[in-house]
């Protein structure tokens, strides 16, 4: 189990309400980086991978529906949830098309706002199961250098950090 706090990206220039939203966030239990610009957010979004984006679309600089489509083009997973003042019905067609996963009108009600975060979170983790570590085959054997361990006719054998650093060697001959 990994418990680790769940890293949201807000991206809104409007401080107070961003104090707000982090605030109630992190009550939730949630840890929340705050971005006042798309431009600030695609630079935090080459350092830190999130488990959701909550994106204005009124911003200075570069508009949130831009963000969105250039967040899809780094992640094409990461759910997004766009908070807007406008409430036009073409703007939240825009919001969908560039990528988004959902839509709030502000001003918005906070409970529901937090339900909509937590069910946008449980079905990203639906999609997302764990990663299964793929072997390299060598015969009979089967070798797996992330976890350092492998498969052989002897039965399961600990890797030692130089067989790995070998084993590493001979993917990269191998070209995978
Ligand atoms: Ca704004």
């Amino acid at each position: 189990m990994n418990d680790e706090k769940q890293h949201i990206l807000l991206i809104e220039d409007e401080i107070n309400l961003a104090r707000g939203i982090s605030f109630n966030l992190e009550q939730e239990g949630f840890r929340v980086s705050h971005a006042e610009s798309g431009e600030d957010a695609l630079e935090k979004l080459s350092y830190y991978r999130f488990s959701l984006i909550i994106l204005d679309i009124m911003l200075p600089g570069i508009d949130g529906f831009s963000v969105c489509s250039l967040i899809r083009k780094l992640d094409a997973r990461v759910p997004i949830l766009i908070l807007s003042a406008r409430a036009e019905e073409g703007d939240r067609i825009t919001g969908l098309a560039s990528g988004a996963d959902d839509y709030l009108t502000k001003p918005f009600n906070l409970d529901e706002f937090l339900l909509r975060v937590g069910g946008m979170l449980r079905r990203s983790s639906w999609y997302r199961p764990e990663p299964v570590e793929e072997g390299y085959s060598f015969g009979d054997n089967e070798v797996f250098l992330l976890s350092y361990h492998a498969r052989t006719a002897q039965g399961e054998i600990d890797l030692t950090d130089l067989e790995v650093k070998i084993g590493r060697g001979m993917g990269i001959l191998f070209g995978s």
